[in-house]
């Protein structure tokens, strides 16, 4: 057994970098030191905020809503709402909103579900469905990415958030900076900021990732620690993604090579500087107002409207 390098209890998490071990307390205390030296070192928040947390259910985004409403206890200028999308996947986010409502009622937290029937019009389920018939080339995660990115900027502005913060986490994010490299998509590198926007548009709500540099595995020990760890179940189109495959292989490495994650994410800074020099180039000037709906765009008409008109279902 090993033990708490700090007290010598029984440890329940060893760094395998650092080499140290820690029992469940020395373990809740790392954690938040680390949370609040990635929020102080990227100036994630002011001691005013409105912070509008974007909880899908899952164990990281229900630990970022734990951590952040147990801090913003200490912060009188600061305001928490948890905002679920419902994108409409049977199966898998009518069990995970459950668990959505459990940790809100047990907090006591403001809350909001927005659903894609609700602004759509139709559930992903029925978009999936609509695109496949009508031959449409695109995969159910790219409809579900734009919807929800989409939605979470527009509701949490309506919502009146000064702040969006979002549960990604180092492997989240080094997973999506390899996919991107893969797919040559360099404008999407910048997205993996850990802080984005309000990016010259009045409409854009500024994005921030307080779990930036936590591991996955110590978001979900945090998660089990606070009696927060939700049912597990996979949504049905994650076997369409790559990144489940990229996810396995980075894992392999880590296990071989400690390390490599947080090398990965240096990497990702170092690239993020170099870019954002050149970034009226990679993302093709200002960004633009869509002119169906009025929301930000990087392009005359933005990728939601685009979708919505291929598949057919524009409201006016
Ligand atoms: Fe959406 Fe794809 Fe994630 Fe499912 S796996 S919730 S479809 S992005
Ligand atoms: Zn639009």
């Amino acid at each position: 057994m090993v033990n708490c390098s700090i007290c010598g209890r029984p440890a329940v998490y060893i760094n395998r970098i650092s080499g140290q071990a820690f029992c469940k307390k020395h373990f809740l205390e790392y954690f938040d030191k680390k949370v609040r030296r990635t929020i102080r070192r990227y100036k994630m928040f002011s001691s005013k905020e409105h912070i509008v947390v974007a909880v899908s259910g899952g164990k990281d985004s229900l630990s970022l809503l734990h951590y952040l409403y147990n801090l913003s206890k200490r912060v009188p200028g600061w305001r928490i709402t948890a905002l679920l999308i419902d994108e409409g996947i049977r199966g898998y986010r009518d069990i995970t909103k459950k668990d959505f409502l459990r940790v809100v009622n047990e907090l006591g937290v403001d809350y909001k579900i927005a659903s894609f029937e609700e602004y759509f019009g139709y559930t992903l389920d029925e978009i999936v469905r609509i695109g496949r018939e009508k031959g449409l080339p695109y995969l159910p995660c790219s409809y579900c990415g734009v919807f929800r990115r989409y939605l979470l900027n527009k509701v949490a502005r309506e919502l009146g958030g000064t702040v969006l913060a979002t549960a990604h986490n180092l492997d989240d994010v080094v997973q999506t900076y390899v996919m991107n490299i893969i797919n040559n998509s360099w404008d999407k590198i910048l997205r993996l900021a850990p802080v984005t926007g309000p990016l010259d548009h009045p409409k854009f709500v500024r994005r921030v990732k307080p779990f930036y540099e936590i591991l996955e595995k110590e978001t979900t020990l945090y998660s089990i620690l606070n009696n927060l760890y939700p049912k597990f179940v996979e949504c049905p189109y994650a076997r369409f993604n790559i990144r489940w495959m990229i996810r396995r292989q980075l894992n392999e490495l880590e296990e071989k090579y400690p390390g490599t994650k947080y090398s990965l994410l240096r990497s990702l800074l170092r690239i993020i500087d170099i870019l954002s020099k050149h970034r009226d180039e990679i993302i093709h000037g200002e960004i633009k107002t869509c002119k169906v709906c009025g929301e930000p765009s990087a392009h005359e008409i933005c990728r939601a409207c685009l979708y919505r008109y291929e598949l057919g279902i524009m409201r006016d």
